[in-house]
């Protein structure tokens, strides 16, 4: 059994449909990413965990360079947002389960924008830290390409009932 396959078999037990333990430098950052955040998306700005609260993809480059592997976790999403909040309670509980195993710098990233709160104040500080995550995207990370270099399913949707395939990651050291 290799180091992490505990947590890649928490994480499946848990519900995602795929887990895998990857090397940080197979996430990849983009420029383009938070663009397409800014123009396009309408809940820009509007979440402390959407941009441009959140870090950079340069910021999150030199995060992720700061760790070595990580777990990946897929889910395909059937139009109910409330997998999306579900698949992101479970990312927060992997980084949690991870830290408590003394992986002291395990943070997670989840997918989509927030959710926790009805509404957000982007002018305080968050009413939930303890849950509350950024997604992977909302941080500059390329999402179709990390996915794509570890074969795992992600296309384009041509209209918001499709489903799809959601991402979430917790780094771990
Ligand atoms: S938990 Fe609430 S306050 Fe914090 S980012 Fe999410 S919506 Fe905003």
């Amino acid at each position: 059994m290799k180091k992490y396959d505990g947590y890649v078999a928490l994480a499946l037990e848990k519900g995602v449909d795929d887990a895998l333990i990857v090397d940080t430098a197979k996430v990849f950052t983009a420029p383009w990413v938070r663009m397409k955040c800014k123009f396009g998306c309408a809940g820009y700005g509007k979440r402390l965990c959407c941009p441009p609260h959140t870090p950079d993809h340069m910021e999150t480059r030199a995060v992720l360079d700061s760790y070595k592997q990580a777990l990946l976790c897929h889910k395909h999403w059937k139009k109910d947002y409330k997998v999306v909040g579900g698949f992101n309670d479970t990312i927060v509980d992997l980084e949690t389960a991870v830290f408590l195993d003394g992986y002291y710098k395990a943070l997670g990233l989840g997918s989509g924008p927030c959710s926790l709160c009805k509404t957000c104040d982007t002018s305080g500080t968050c009413r939930n830290p303890e849950r509350a995550r950024p997604a992977m995207e909302a941080c500059g990370i390329d999402v179709f390409q990390t996915a794509r270099a570890h074969d795992l399913p992600i296309r384009v949707v041509r209209s918001h009932g499709e489903d799809r395939n959601i991402y979430g990651i917790v780094l771990i050291e």
